[in-house]
């Protein structure tokens, strides 16, 4: 990094943001790295870190990073596990919650549209003072704003009614190029036929295109009841087969999560402890399936007689009789306090972390992927945490999975076996004509190596960067180049 270019860059974004532009080590290190595996030697310090609270003064950090040929990472949360916030080339860290501001509540068409950094939960507690939410809410919702939910993709605890983001956005607002901040989308309408789709671009774009700092979205009212249970799977088919029956059977499912037999095991880890006992589970169980229903009481009731009753009558599944570990199961997805993670996660696994391959796959291919999955991790030294199968699109059963692992992060050596680990996995998902991620995103794991997956079209998508961002400063090493993979 031409630190000439830096200084003056420094220099040019304290006239515009005074204290809000920062050199501090302190604040540095605060923007150094996500949540993704890695280890401390690969903690990446931005050179500069600026909080702007508009999109005009977006407009002038990138254009005085444009003109300095400084790059720009636009960080959220932080919690992403990809490392897509990761600086390995330096630069200007954008934290982007600075721009908190609900610009309109539109309760007539059912619309907000606000700044991009609220997080999900705070954006949620203001719709709840007029009976409405958002229900795009992935797990990390407390830290997680609505721009990173653009920016990567993410995926939703209720994205079997919902859909993901794009089933919600309407409109965005990115600061791009040499510092222009372009109106993307079809204003409030649900649908548009003109014109290309460039919000589809945008969204999972990770900040390789630009910052976005305004985002219009579709609300809904907060349902009056929720009925949450689990049941338990022969197989992992028979639990994905179960629910294309249940939606088939015209039953609205707010949530369905399956998870294989070594995540059950993981889910009973909290009821061993307190109860000193085994959970009443039986021996034959291989997959357990959490349900949610909510909406209008009776409704809500009806629906959830109505599922179990296929279930239980067509499938052979049971119900958990444990409702404990059921509504441990519901916490854990709302909270982004340590206890409820931490009384799930063995003892022996404590000093580990989370890691995860993503993929999205066929439906029909779940039972084949797992085994492969188990082989695959073994292969690597890596412990099976395993294996979750989400649901994110509206009324169908689809494959979004978290296959994860503990990764020893203090071992530079055990943090690159991840990584081989995953780039296995990937290359699995699209043997399975599958993809590579379905909610984590490119971060700086996929870069190049994602190349097998999109063939020809990569070339359009390295056209498509070049002509939102001629001076490649935004979010440089992601989608297109990886640290730890490499070679299609
Ligand atoms: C405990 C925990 C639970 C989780 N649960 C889920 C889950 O249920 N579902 C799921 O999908 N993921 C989950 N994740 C992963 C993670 O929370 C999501 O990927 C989330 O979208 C990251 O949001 P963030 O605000 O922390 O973004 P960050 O990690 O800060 O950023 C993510 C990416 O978005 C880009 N970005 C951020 N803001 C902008 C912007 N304004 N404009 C352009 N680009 C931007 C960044 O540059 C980066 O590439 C979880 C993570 C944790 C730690």
């Amino acid at each position: 990094m031409d630190e000439a270019a830096l200084d003056q860059a420094f220099r040019a974004l304290k006239t515009v943001l005074g204290a809000r532009a920062t050199r501090a080590m302190v604040h540095r290190i605060g923007y150094s790295r996500d949540w993704s595996p890695r280890h401390r030697s690969h903690t990446d310090l931005p050179h500069i870190v600026v909080v702007p609270h508009s999109t005009d003064e977006v407009v002038e950090i990138v254009k005085i990073a444009y003109h300095h040929r400084v790059p720009i990472v636009p960080f959220a949360g932080g919690t992403g596990m990809g490392g897509g916030v990761a600086a390995w080339k330096g630069g200007i860290a954008v934290e982007t919650k600075g721009l908190d501001q609900i610009v309109e509540l539109d309760e007539a068409n059912m619309m907000v549209t606000t700044q991009a950094g609220i997080t999900i939960w705070a954006l949620n507690e203001e719709l709840g003072r007029s009976g409405l939410w958002f229900p795009h809410q992935p797990e990390s919702k407390r830290a997680c704003t609505i721009g990173a939910s653009i920016g990567c993709d993410n995926d939703s605890t209720f994205g079997l009614r919902y859909g993901k983001i794009l089933d919600y956005l309407s409109n965005v607002v990115m600061v791009t190029g040499k510092g222009k901040a372009l109106r993307i989308g079809r204003r409030k309408a649900a649908f548009s036929s003109t014109g290309y789709k460039l919000l589809d671009l945008v969204v999972g774009s990770e900040g390789t295109l630009g910052v976005v700092t305004e985002a219009t979205l579709r609300v809904f009212p907060l349902p009056e009841a929720r009925l949450v249970r689990g049941y338990i799977c022969r197989s992992l088919d028979d639990g994905i087969q179960a629910l294309e029956r249940v939606l088939a059977g015209g039953i609205s499912v707010e949530s369905a999560h399956l998870n294989c037999r070594q995540r059950l095991h993981f889910y009973t880890h909290a009821y061993r402890e307190k109860h000193q006992r085994e959970p009443d589970i039986p021996g034959w169980a291989e997959a357990i399936l959490f349900l949610s229903f909510a909406g209008d009481e009776d409704v809500v009731k009806f629906s959830l007689e109505k599922a179990t009753c296929i279930l239980l009558d067509e499938f052979g599944v049971e119900e958990l009789r444990e409702q404990e570990m059921v509504d441990g199961w519901w916490a854990s997805k709302h909270s982004l306090e340590f206890i409820p993670f931490r009384q799930k996660w063995p003892d022996s696994q404590r000093e580990k972390k989370f890691g995860a391959a993503d993929l999205g796959l066929p439906i029909g291919r779940v039972e084949e992927a797992y085994q492969r999955f188990v082989e695959i991790a073994a292969n690597w030294g890596q412990d099976v945490l395993g294996m979750t199968v989400y649901n994110e699109a509206p009324n169908k059963p689809t494959a979004s999975i978290s296959f994860a692992v503990f990764v020893d992060d203090s071992s530079k050596e055990s943090v690159a076996n991840f990584y081989n680990y995953v780039k296995e996995m990937s290359t699995m998902a699209v043997e399975m004509e599958g993809t590579m991620s379905s909610y984590i995103g490119d971060g700086d794991r996929l870069g190049g190596f994602n190349e097998l997956e999109h063939g020809d079209s990569y070339i359009y998508m390295k056209r498509i960067k070049e002509m939102f961002d001629p001076r490649g400063i935004f979010n440089p090493g992601k989608k297109f180049e990886s640290r730890w993979i490499t070679g299609a």
